[in-house]
């Protein structure tokens, strides 16, 4: 089994911790430099992604996880950690940075406001039918060559692809840690 960890700066870090354990995954949480040294994976919680930034840079964290995503460090962005891993973020903070490592140019708050939150039904390749908890979601707007999807909606302005991997690299514009469905999870942790 893999081991995973869970960035713990900002964000929904309890709820994916506790989705991972539930599939008997070895979980740590990662506020550290250090803390990062013996996972194969990291996961990059919903929250608010101009504060997760902040935070990375702060705990030198950035130039750490930067490293060990040259070594093949798992990743799994789940909205603002999507937002974190996104080649290009649209609508972001002017001073907003992110990895760059998934080839995708996604919209903050592509789907509205807060008040504009909304869950739907999903059809996720090679899981099949998921709910999907979307908050103040990220739109993937465009995507590489490169980049494998895995789930898409139809939200009335045309369908964006919500589930992405590019290699290790995974993205998910919706909140899997917040149902009791654990498929999503297993899948990253089956492709570790
Ligand atoms: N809109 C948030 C951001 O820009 C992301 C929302 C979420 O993670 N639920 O960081």
């Amino acid at each position: 089994m893999p081991r995973v960890g869970v960035l713990a700066l900002q964000g929904d870090v309890r709820e994916h911790e506790a989705a991972f354990v539930e599939l008997g995954v070895d979980v740590r949480r990662v506020r550290t430099a250090a803390h990062l040294d013996d996972v194969d994976a990291l996961v990059i919680p919903g929250g608010e992604s101009t504060a997760i930034a902040h935070l990375l840079d702060t705990s030198g964290l950035r130039s750490e996880i930067g490293t060990r995503l040259g070594s093949g460090l798992a990743i799994f962005g789940t909205c603002a950690g999507l937002i974190l891993v996104a080649r290009d973020v649209l609508d972001g903070r002017v001073d907003q940075w992110s990895f760059g490592v998934l080839d995708v140019s996604v919209r903050r708050n592509g789907y509205g406001r807060q008040i504009a939150s909304f869950e739907t039904e999903l059809e996720v390749h090679g899981v099949g039918n998921v709910h999907g908890v979307f908050i103040r979601a990220p739109k993937i707007e465009a995507i590489g060559d490169d980049v494998v999807v895995l789930a898409s909606h139809d939200h009335g302005g045309g369908t964006h692809p919500v589930l992405v991997r590019q290699g290790r690299v995974w993205g998910c514009s919706f909140h899997p840690e917040l149902t009791n469905d654990r498929r999503v999870q297993r899948l990253f942790v089956e492709s570790i």
